[in-house]
């Protein structure tokens, strides 16, 4: 089963938007900013480039492959803006994070093209565009309007359950204040190490991944609770152990099967500040199954 793949019509273009409108689509509570405050967010795409141009002298490309990430990857990142992705955290993360390190050698060159691909154990590493969906969605839960929110890590305390190669973990740990991720499958949750490692020397101000091998369903209490959750697999209903975990004002993202039996859907959960649970459906997916247990 292929993962990640987004079985919607695709949106249709929102670019170029009006400034007022990018920053209320940036997210939360940037709608709610003072004009100045707007200004800035409008002005970062220029910082986010700088950011990109110091990172690209840090890094190294794999030898012998002869791919110039950067370009490429900035393609990447205008594809999903014009895909109606605009948050620009979410969009600086994926500049900065070179996908085709989390990709076998033999997958490099379809790196920053907008498919999933294999990870090994029948897994695959999450499409571009559903990820920015979902990262979008939980720059907007609802507790970002608090005041005590730092808005440069709107993912708070994040938990992602089903980690693969890490490659949506790192993106995480960009935007998030601290990352908990969960692999069942021992093999994929050493592979993310290793790949985690290498990514450590090539992307500064990274936060780092707590990496853990167990069964997601059941969370991970230790660190709990978080103001965000993202699961990259999706089960007939979702773990109370989630909801339980999930502090207030924190948004839960995952998918789920149709109750209907029509496949998946996208569904976000929003814990309220009274406590209360408020969930939606945000379109069709498909992911590959959550399990439970260890391999
Ligand atoms: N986010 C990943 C994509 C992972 S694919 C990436 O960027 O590469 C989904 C993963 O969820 C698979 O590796 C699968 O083994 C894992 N998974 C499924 N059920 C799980 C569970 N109960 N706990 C932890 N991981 C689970």
């Amino acid at each position: 089963m292929s993962h990640g793949q987004s079985s919607d019509n695709k949106p249709p273009k929102r670019f170029p938007l009006m400034l007022d409108k990018v920053s209320s689509q940036a997210g939360g509570n940037r709608s709610r900013s003072s004009p100045a405050a707007v200004q800035r967010e409008v002005l970062r795409p220029q910082a986010h480039l700088h950011q990109v141009e110091q990172d690209r002298r840090r890094h190294t490309v794999p030898q012998g492959v002869g791919l110039d990430s950067m370009p490429v990857r900035l393609r990447m990142v205008e594809r999903l803006r014009a895909d109606g992705i605009t948050h620009m955290a979410v969009l600086e993360a994926f500049a900065r994070m070179p996908r085709h390190l989390f990709v076998d050698t033999a997958l490099v060159n379809q790196a920053y093209e907008d498919t999933s691909l294999p990870i090994g154990l029948g897994q695959t590493i999450s499409k571009p565009s559903v990820v920015g969906t979902m990262l979008q969605l939980l720059c907007a839960r609802p507790g970002l309007t608090q005041p005590h929110v730092d808005l440069a890590r709107p993912l708070g305390a994040c938990l992602e359950v089903g980690t693969g190669c890490g490659y949506q973990a790192a993106l995480l740990s960009l935007l998030a204040r601290h990352v908990v991720s969960i692999e069942r499958l021992r093999d994929l949750h050493l592979k993310a190490r290793s790949n985690l490692d290498v990514i450590r020397q090539h992307v500064p101000t990274w936060q780092d991944v707590r990496l853990v091998y167990g069964d997601g369903m059941v969370g991970h209490a230790p660190q709990a609770p978080y103001d965000t959750i993202i699961a990259a697999a999706g089960g007939s209903a979702l773990p109370q152990a989630w909801l339980d975990q999930l502090a207030p004002g924190g948004r839960l993202i995952a998918p789920m099967e149709d109750a209907r039996g029509q496949g998946q859907v996208l569904t976000v959960v929003d814990r309220l500040p009274d406590g209360s649970l408020q969930h939606t459906r945000a379109g069709a997916v498909l992911f590959v199954p959550l399990k439970s247990g260890i391999t």
